[in-house]
């Protein structure tokens, strides 16, 4: 039998569950508290539910969908999970300790559709979209390994949907777990502690645009002509540069006054990387008059991707040029290389350092700590 999978579910939503199965509308409260306020992963935990009603849960429903297959630790002290699904699909999410916030970048397919060519997810092909309590979970989960079950977070989080997956090719299940992760009674991150990066699905920056309460918006560009990005994203052949850059317009149009969005720019050595690239940019930029910053990633080289990453000065000349032309710029600083948990590098790979555990995810603090 297919079990509910509840952590996919609002509290309005579960709320009628209940109801139809004749539960008052508090019990209902109490579970969504269980699963999102207190992190718990097992109805067994929920103590403040009579033993009857657990063991019915246990046997109609699931709040722990993800198996973990491994964890990985980086020298530099991020962590990569590696889940499976029920059905068997391999899930990552990374969650990188920060200076004065940590950040959860998570998935929100398995594999990934899209061909850019300097991304090793690309490689998997789409396996499929997650569902929204898939997403949720990640991030319950990470929360629970870093800070310990229900230990609430010393400096807040931000979320980014940066991990495998275009994001906008699974809108509906994003933002419906979107909307679970904002409830004040639940984990309450609101959207705009999430930003969701998108290769550019033009259709849906559009539509984003309309939702009020929505997470940051970040595009990955990595090249500003169509015949570069046509070839290092080839989803630029369907939603080309021009389309792109008005789709951000609108976009940008509906940010408050003191909001941006932001441009990645992965770095390739000797391929997007040089001065001339660095004026073309800007000049795309100011050309459509976006308020705009960008971020420029250098690249996480892994086998058998065919590229390589900028050099250090490389990159801060290219920053320079930006700056120059009024456009802000930043170099973001690759994280958990080692541990193949870097942008590009999410392909369900084993790597060195490997703490493998097979358990469910209810006893995961306890079992690898
Ligand atoms: S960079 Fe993002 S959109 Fe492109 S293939 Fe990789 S996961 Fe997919």
């Amino acid at each position: 039998m297919e079990l509910t999978h509840l952590t996919g579910l609002s509290q309005a939503e579960l709320s009628e569950l209940m109801a139809s199965v004749g539960q008052p509308a508090y019990r209902a409260r109490q579970i969504f508290s269980g699963i999102h306020a207190r992190r718990l992963t097992s109805f067994d935990e929920m103590t403040d539910l009579p033993k009857d009603l657990r063991s019915r849960l246990s046997e109609q429903a699931t709040i722990s969908s993800l198996t973990v297959e491994s964890r990985y630790i980086s020298s530099d002290g991020t962590r990569r999970y590696l889940f499976k699904t029920r059905d068997n699909f391999p899930v990552e999410t990374v969650f990188i300790p920060e200076e004065h916030r940590d950040t959860i970048c998570f998935s929100s397919q398995s594999g990934c559709p899209l061909q850019c060519t300097f991304c090793l997810t690309a490689q998997l092909g789409l396996l499929r979209n997650l569902t929204a309590g898939e997403i949720v979970e990640q991030i319950i989960f990470a929360l629970n390994d870093a800070y310990g079950i229900g230990v609430p977070t010393p400096r807040g989080t931000n979320l980014v949907a940066m991990g495998a997956g275009e994001p906008f090719l699974n809108f509906d299940n994003l933002m419906q777990a979107v909307g679970i992760m904002s409830e004040p009674a639940g984990l309450s991150i609101v959207p705009n502690r999430i930003t969701v990066s998108t290769a550019g699905v033009v259709p849906r920056i559009r539509e984003l645009a309309k939702i009020a309460e929505r997470p940051h918006l970040a595009v990955s560009l990595a090249a500003s002509t169509d015949e570069l990005r046509d070839e290092l994203m080839p989803i630029n052949k369907k939603w080309p540069i021009d389309q792109l850059m008005a789709a951000c317009k609108h976009f940008e149009k509906s940010l408050k006054r003191h909001e941006r969005f932001t441009f990645e720019y992965v770095m390739l050595r000797g391929v997007n990387d040089s001065d001339e690239q660095a004026r073309q940019l800007a000049n795309l930029i100011n050309r459509h008059d976006l308020r705009a910053k960008v971020n420029l990633i250098p690249h996480n080289p892994a086998e058998p991707l065919p590229y390589q990453p900028s050099a250090v000065e490389r990159v801060e000349q290219f920053q320079k040029i930006l700056e120059h032309k009024g456009v802000p710029a930043f170099i973001r600083r690759p994280r958990g290389r080692d541990i193949l948990a870097a942008c590009g590098q999410l392909a369900a790979r084993s790597a060195s350092g490997d703490t493998p555990v097979s358990i469910s995810s209810g006893s995961m603090k306890r079992r690898i700590a």
